[in-house]
């Protein structure tokens, strides 16, 4: 047996639990691990709360993110001892995932623990701050230097966002921080933000086209937000798109696209590819100062961890929840 959270659906409704789970219980795979650390996404509040489609099989284990030790394994990639790291792939959506002490998942989804981090660090980073290392590759690929000029972080102060902030500062790139939550504002100058802006300059519906301002953005939030931050692009500006927490949708129009240039690029962080995966935690290791780690994040045990799910889908949760599972 192992403990773990678990979340049920049946007549009796919609609910997620610690509980004590059967090995034999465990699904299909090539590799077993010892989890030690998990932590708390967007995701996995969507998951735990029921508040959003994200399980697809029930029980489920939810938890996109895991650290850990392979306990056994018939991949030729990993041995028992070794220290391992997964994001994303499904896992806690349709295949049990990381808030539980034990997990049997496929050898190809795990990557080996980058050096330079201890399990919880790199849960305190998880795939939020993995995501955010995606859009500031995205924002490389497309060409945008910190000579160009000021990038804005949406949704600064929460996981994506504070990563995202930590990075581009430690980058050299000017951080412009959108935030609902100014009270914060030392929080995200602290993590090397330049200048912060209140949340509701961008949250209303906006004109097709506004003074040209940023030259790259990180958007976690969607919806009109995301469209004013189109609008407000300079001439060729780079936006990396990679959230919905203000909803799936986008009012915008063509206009900066078709007259300033400018590129939305999409980043999804589930599907992949290892090779890239491994990049973005190579770099995370290298342009991410983990002494701000310490601030953006904080260790909570299993049964905390449920309701924080709700917490985090209200704005609520600053940085990150790590999850130690053994607690
Ligand atoms: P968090 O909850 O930690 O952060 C989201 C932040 O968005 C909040 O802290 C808040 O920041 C802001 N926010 C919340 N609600 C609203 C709202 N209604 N309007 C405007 N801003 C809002 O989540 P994560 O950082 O973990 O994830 C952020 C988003 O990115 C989520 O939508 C998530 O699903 C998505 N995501 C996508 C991935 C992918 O692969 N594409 C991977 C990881 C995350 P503040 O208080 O500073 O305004």
């Amino acid at each position: 047996m192992f403990r773990g959270i678990l979340i049920e659906k049946d007549e009796s409704g919609y609910r997620a639990a610690v509980k004590e789970i059967d090995e034999a219980g465990l699904p299909d795979g090539n590799v077993t691990v010892r989890v030690s650390h998990s932590t708390l996404n967007y995701k996995d509040g969507l998951a735990i709360t029921g508040k959003g489609p994200v399980v697809r099989k029930f029980p489920m284990v939810p938890g996109i993110d895991l650290a850990g030790i392979v306990e056994e394994s018939t991949d030729p990639q990993y041995q028992p001892g070794d220290a391992v790291l997964l994001n994303g792939w499904g896992v806690g959506e349709g295949h049990w995932g990381g808030l539980a002490q034990k997990a049997r998942l496929k050898g190809d989804w795990l990557i080996p623990l980058p050096a330079g981090f201890s399990p919880a660090q790199a849960m305190a980073i998880g795939t939020a701050g993995y995501t955010a290392m995606l859009c500031v590759l995205a924002l490389e690929r497309h060409g945008v230097k910190p000579a160009d000029g000021e990038i804005l972080v949406t949704g600064a102060a929460g996981g994506v966002g504070s990563v995202a902030i930590a990075v581009l500062a430690k980058l050299g790139y000017s951080v412009v921080a959108v935030t609902g939550r100014p009270q914060d504002a030392e929080y995200l100058q602290y993590l090397g933000a330049a200048e912060v802006l209140e949340r509701a300059q961008f949250s209303a519906p906006g004109k097709p086209l506004g003074r040209e301002r940023w030259a790259g953005a990180v958007d976690v939030v969607g919806s009109h937000v995301l469209a004013n931050v189109c609008a407000t692009m300079k001439y060729r500006g780079v936006v990396a798109a990679c959230g919905l927490a203000a909803g799936m949708d986008l009012p915008a129009t063509v206009a900066p696209f078709i007259l300033r240039g400018v590129t939305l690029a999409g980043v999804d962080s589930v599907m992949c590819p290892r090779a890239e995966r491994l990049v973005a935690w190579q770099r995370l290791a290298a342009d991410l100062d983990v002494a701000k780690l310490e601030r953006i994040s904080r260790e909570v045990g299993l049964a905390e961890a449920i309701p924080l799910a709700a917490s985090l889908l209200n704005g609520e949760v600053r940085g990150r929840i790590i999850v130690d599972v053994n607690r």
